[in-house]
């Protein structure tokens, strides 16, 4: 039995063009609410996000992917302190995205695995946003371990803008024609074990970003924190209100006022009051534009940290069928892969 919760990503364009009435808006909370938090647990998603709720594990992901290999490399690289490299990198390994190759006499090496090497079309998407709607616009300010120059697709030889597209019907994929739906048949969700850090997710605020949180690109503050993530999810699935958002994150009062500040002030949120006193949040055109990122952050999580298959599918409303997102090259219109991208 398929049942359709979606408060989702297809309701967005009736909740951006008019403000709904306030009884309205409050008789819907806890409903979507609720949903918002079932999918996201009922997808590889909340278990990717836990992972990455880093900023530092989405630059040691980048770093990796330029080809380090080496414990001083990363360190020179992106200036991360020696404690939370190894920390990190041992969470890495742990998770299945980096081994660890020791020969005696000599500095060990660590490697991507198929999991860590699968993560690349998640970074494709960063960085399209990034040049869309982020540092990319502003040159002076792009992050010196981020590229500078375009995609190349090598099988066409030309620069290519990466389309994400239907795998099915090739049509380009947006945030209002889909539609997450949970397969109340499937396995019940189980729950993930939670660690000192993600317990104390104030704790882990701090020390992920102490050091430079101003420098860090847009996404990498949005993603690379779990609670402005999992804050921007309730948001592309309908949470409007500060009660929504408290439902649907179960971020508590001072941590989740933090976050509406923050991803007001890295324009993904909009503030607009209303009934009196009363605020609701709206996303912007750059925060519905990360919708890829998204789609790739539930696909690679429940494809390497799921086990089995996830009760939630997303389905394009175009073709009516499971979404598969492709990456397309827009000058040869063939899908691209990791090996056949090159950055300039
Ligand atoms: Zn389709
Ligand atoms: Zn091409």
């Amino acid at each position: 039995m398929i049942e359709s919760i979606n408060p989702g990503v297809a309701s967005l364009p009736v909740a951006v063009r008019a403000p709904p009435a306030a009884p309205d808006l409050d008789g819907a909370s806890t409903a979507r609410a609720l949903g918002t938090r079932r999918q996201l647990q009922a997808s590889g998603a909340a278990r990717a996000l836990d992972l990455l709720g880093d900023a530092w594990i989405l630059r040691l992901l980048r770093s990796l992917f330029r080809g380090e290999r080496r414990f001083s490399g990363f360190i020179q690289e992106t200036g991360i302190s020696r404690a939370v490299l190894a920390d990190r990198l041992e969470r890495l390994c742990a998770a299945g995205l980096l081994s660890r190759d020791e020969t005696p006499g000599r500095h060990a090496l660590y490697r991507l695995t198929d999991c860590g090497l699968d993560f690349w079309s998640v970074l494709l998407a960063m960085w399209q946003w990034e040049s869309r709607w982020g540092t990319g616009l502003v040159k002076p300010q792009m992050p010196h371990d981020r590229p500078r120059g375009e995609p190349v697709h090598t099988a066409c030889g030309q620069s290519s803008d990466p389309r994400p597209v239907c795998a099915c019907c090739g049509e380009l994929v947006t945030a209002f024609e889909t539609r997450g739906e949970i397969d109340a048949a499937r396995p019940p969700i189980p729950v993930a074990p939670v660690t000192a850090l993600q317990a104390n997710p104030e704790r882990r605020f701090r020390q992920s970003h102490s050091a430079s949180r101003e420098d860090l690109p847009t996404l990498m503050r949005v993603y690379g924190d779990r609670w402005n993530a999992s804050v921007m999810a309730a948001a592309l699935q309908g949470a409007r209100t500060f009660t929504d958002f408290s439902e649907a994150t179960e971020i508590g009062a001072g941590p989740l006022t933090r976050r509406l500040q923050e991803l007001q002030a890295l324009g993904m949120l909009r503030a607009r009051a209303y009934a009196g006193s009363r605020s609701e949040y709206r996303l912007t055109g750059a925060a519905v534009a990360t919708f890829p990122i998204t789609l790739e952050i539930i696909r690679w999580g429940d494809r390497w940290l799921w086990g089995g298959q996830p009760p939630m599918e997303i389905r394009h409303l175009r073709c009516g069928k499971a979404l598969r997102l492709r990456w397309q090259c827009a000058h040869c219109q063939q899908g691209l892969e990791r090996q056949t991208l090159r950055f300039d």
